[in-house]
């Protein structure tokens, strides 16, 4: 998954801000309770995400794989002042938690949380975004990004994680998820509706902009 020597890992962990507290613990607790925990963003990504996020000032959020609502939470930060984050997720045994945190960190008129698939959920939604993050089944990239594609206003922004899929997509070995992967990052970098620029953050985050 590390794509940067340990060392230079390590620095610029040390040299991006904390999390805050509950971050931290959503961290902590998301490693100790909940099957999988390499799926959350962490410290260094959850930075990037509310970084891109204070850039952007968004109105309108959708994020689609909410998991513990690590990501939600640090892109719900650089909300504008009226802003709303749409998070979505179909696995409903953390929804307790997830609300939890979310009211923990204020962010409960902020984050419209709902729980469902992605698929059926997305067409429902009547708001358009300034900024979309894809993060959830890989095989199902291709289909989030033409049905969010629409919906995303001009000079809005999608993100899309775990691009280089631990960089599997320079493999020999091309599973489902890979292939889905591959197909998905040809399908965006060929798209003149929207610039492409491949951050190798972590796992990799695909930056679109709609022109
Ligand atoms: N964005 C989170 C991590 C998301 S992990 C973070 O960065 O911290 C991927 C999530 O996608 C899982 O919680 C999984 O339940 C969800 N998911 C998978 N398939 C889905 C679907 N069809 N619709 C909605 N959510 C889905
Ligand atoms: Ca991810």
């Amino acid at each position: 998954m590390e794509f940067l020597p340990e060392a230079i890992d390590k620095y610029v962990a040390e040299h991006t801000a904390e999390e805050n507290q509950l971050l931290k613990e959503i961290n902590r607790e998301t490693h100790a309770k909940v099957m999988m925990p390499r799926m959350l963003s962490g410290h260094v990504q959850g930075r990037v995400l509310s970084t891109f996020a204070h850039m952007i000032k968004p109105k309108t959020v959708l994020e689609i794989g909410t998991y513990t609502g690590y990501s939600a939470i640090c892109m719900a930060e650089g909300l504008a002042e009226d802003g709303k984050l749409y998070t979505l997720d179909i696995n409903e045994e953390l929804e307790d938690m997830v609300r939890a945190y979310i009211e923990k960190a204020g962010f409960k008129e902020k984050i419209d949380y709902r729980i469902g698939n992605a698929l059926d959920l997305i067409p429902d939604l009547k708001e358009s975004f300034d900024l979309v993050f894809i993060d959830a089944d890989k095989i199902n990239y291709s289909n989030y990004y033409d049905l969010v594609i629409d919906k995303v206003n001009k000079g809005g922004f999608i993100i899309a994680d775990n691009v280089l899929w631990s960089g599997k997509v320079v493999g020999d070995k091309i599973d489902k998820d890979t292939q889905a992967l591959l197909d998905f990052n040809a399908k965006v970098h060929n798209d003149d509706r929207v610039e492409n620029v491949l951050f190798p953050v972590r796992d990799g985050l695909m930056v679109l902009r709609k022109l």
